[in-house]
């Protein structure tokens, strides 16, 4: 049976990153997946991923994301590109809440805007507006194919094509079979996306698997040049230009749950199409009603959004990053050495608790 120092089962968004950071070490590493590179099965997968720093989620994000646009740029200048977020919601909304505490916490740099300065976005009457210069997208599958480029390149290894049948400690190592072969390391790292429950069934993770919908609208000019994020009484919307004259566009909330992501529908849902017809029609003045493509992918939520990684209950060899909760890729980098560092035993300079596992024990 092959021998590893590690292992990373799950190679997309945050496995990707891993394997990269892992093999950089001079690590002897294996990277295993079900799907081939950059696929479209998961939930990495669509053209883009908004980068924010100004974090609404939780400021103790913000280190964490701080040290991703260091990690992002050291990998490849070309892949971020900052063209800045327009935040808009009542005053008391959870993204200008929270925008504002993340920048307050953190020294960020986040302008309170006149929404009437910025025409392209009908936002509703008395609600707050911001801008973050510092947010952009990051181009997802091509992310993702740099770090396993540079992870091969620092002697990674990968199997494509081979589904993860179980994993379990023996003895001083981890035995992964696959429904193509065994192998084995010292560590494991498991990055499972939507899969992350079946794949540590024994841990009962709070997990719950969403599916969410994409679409690309046109735009009847070049005036969307930033990302936005828009929070309206009935849900959070957030889009960004995606080249050619087109809007990418989504809704955060909402989403419906899945039990089997293998076997997911992939088809359009009438009930999102609407909601985000409305929202176009009544919020993007500049877009035209005609979508031009649609696209699914999953959110793995935990029930308070935050992510959970963490080493393995009881174990020193495995670690865990899931439940990326729909606002995970653009950590990626920052996720990927960190999970390194645990899976190796390393000291990490981040507070890590508001993601730890602990959390839920109660
Ligand atoms: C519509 C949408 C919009 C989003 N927008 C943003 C955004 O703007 N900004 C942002 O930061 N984040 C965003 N996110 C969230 C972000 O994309 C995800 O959190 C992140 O990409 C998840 O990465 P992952 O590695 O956990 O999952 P994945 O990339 O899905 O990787 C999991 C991998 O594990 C493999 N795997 C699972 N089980 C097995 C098995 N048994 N055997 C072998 N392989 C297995 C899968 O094949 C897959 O490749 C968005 C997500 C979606 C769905």
């Amino acid at each position: 049976m092959a021998h590893y120092d590690l292992i990373v089962l799950g190679t997309g968004g945050i496995g990707s990153a891993a394997l990269f950071h892992a093999a950089s070490r001079g690590l002897k590493c294996l990277g295993l997946d079900r799907f081939p590179p950059a696929h479209d099965r998961g939930s990495s997968h669509g053209e883009s991923r908004l980068i924010r720093l100004s974090y609404f989620e939780h400021p103790d994000y913000v280190p964490l994301l701080r040290r991703s646009y260091e990690l992002w740029d050291a990998l490849d200048p070309a892949l971020l590109t900052r063209s800045g977020i327009f935040y808009a919601g009542p005053t008391d909304s959870e993204i200008i809440r929270g925008v504002l505490a993340s920048a307050r916490e953190h020294g960020l740099g986040v302008d309170i805007v006149d929404p009437a300065d910025f025409p392209h976005y009908a936002v509703p009457e008395g609600h707050t507006a911001l801008f973050e210069a510092d947010a952009g997208w990051l181009p997802v599958e091509t992310c993702i194919l740099t770090h396993l480029a540079r992870a091969a390149d620092a002697g990674a290894e990968h199997r494509w094509g081979e589904s993860v049948t179980a994993w379990q400690e023996v003895g001083d190592s981890v035995q992964v079979s696959t429904d193509a072969g065994d192998y084995s390391a010292d560590a494991l790292v498991i990055c499972g996306g939507a899969w992350s429950g079946e794949l540590m069934a024994g841990l009962g993770l709070p997990l719950t698997v969403t599916r969410k919908h994409l679409h690309w609208f046109q735009c009847e000019d070049d005036r969307y040049q930033s990302g936005f994020f828009i929070e309206l009484p009935h849900g959070q919307f957030y889009g960004f230009p995606a080249g050619d004259g087109r809007l990418k566009l989504a809704e955060h909330s909402s989403g419906e749950p899945i039990c089997d992501p293998l076997n997911a529908s992939r088809d359009q849902d009438p009930e999102d199409d609407a909601r985000i017809e409305d929202f176009v029609a009544r919020h993007l003045p500049g877009v035209s009603s005609t979508r031009l493509e649609h696209g699914s992918c999953f959110y793995t939520m935990t029930p308070d959004s935050d992510f959970i990684v963490d080493r393995y209950p009881g174990s020193e060899r495995v670690t865990f990053a899931a439940g990326l909760s729909g606002h995970g890729f653009k950590l990626a980098p920052a996720l990927g050495e960190l999970l390194v560092d645990l899976a190796t035993g390393s000291d990490t300079p981040f507070d890590t608790r508001f993601i730890s596992l602990e959390r839920f024990a109660a």
